[in-house]
């Protein structure tokens, strides 16, 4: 497998897709999604200048993180405990999956005991879907009003897993609506910093996340193939 080559491929598409709808492919942010791929893969694609890797197991995140060389940046991506929060705020840069109130105070907490500042979004549970994680749309603001006034914790944005499908089209509603939100959460919110990040799209429908308004796209199997 030839990770440089899927990293261009993958940044291409990216570019075109930014391109088609007149946006400027700079300011989307691929982070290569690593769960259960080794140490020496992600070290591959970091010396290849990738430099944004998104982890989902706390565990597998804890023995890899500290082997990787490089000015790599860390996204927490996968569901998390709150008893798991104090190893994320020492080891991430941003949690995409921020899902609770709960949550949301312990990263606060343990941000506060090793005076740092953490980068979370707010995981928006679109379809409702059982399974996932995430607020419910309408919850959104109402938390996001509450987590602001946690000093330790900077909301930067909003991330979401549409449900899946084989064709990506079907998937353009669910980004369509969580761009919507943001930018209406954006409206009303007063004296804060704007909601900037939207985190969605993976390795089948990033292209339509990126011309539906994605800032990060979350890419696992199309640069580093498939998990087993
Ligand atoms: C695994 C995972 C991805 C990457 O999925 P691919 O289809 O392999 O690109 C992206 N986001 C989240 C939250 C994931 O768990």
């Amino acid at each position: 497998m030839d990770i440089l080559k899927n990293i261009q491929g993958v940044r291409d598409c990216i570019k075109k897709a930014a391109l088609l709808v007149d946006r400027d492919p700079s300011e989307i942010t691929l982070v290569g999604v690593t769960k259960k791929k080794s140490m020496e893969l992600v070290q591959e694609a970091a010396d290849n200048n990738l430099l944004d890797f998104g982890e989902n197991y706390v565990q597998e995140a804890r023995e890899k993180i500290p082997g990787i060389k490089g000015a790599v940046t860390w996204h927490f991506i996968g569901r998390l405990q709150t008893n798991k929060a104090k190893y994320v705020v020492s080891l991430f840069d941003m949690i995409h999956s921020v899902d609770s109130i709960k949550l949301a105070d312990e990263l606060n907490k343990h941000a506060q005991r090793s005076n740092r500042h953490i980068k979370i979004l707010l995981e928006v549970n679109l379809a409702g879907e059982e399974t996932k994680a995430g607020f419910p749309a309408e919850d959104v603001l109402s938390a996001i009003e509450y987590i602001t006034g946690l000093p330790y914790i900077n909301i930067r944005g909003l991330m979401t897993m549409p449900p899946y499908f084989n064709d990506p089209e079907k998937a353009r509603p669910y980004f369509k609506k969580l761009k919507k939100l943001r930018d209406s959460i954006n409206k009303s919110l007063k004296n804060t910093q704007a909601l900037q990040h939207l985190s969605m799209g993976m390795s089948g429908d990033y292209e339509v996340a990126v011309q539906e308004g994605a800032t990060i796209v979350r890419v696992g199997t199309a640069i580093f193939g498939q998990r087993f």
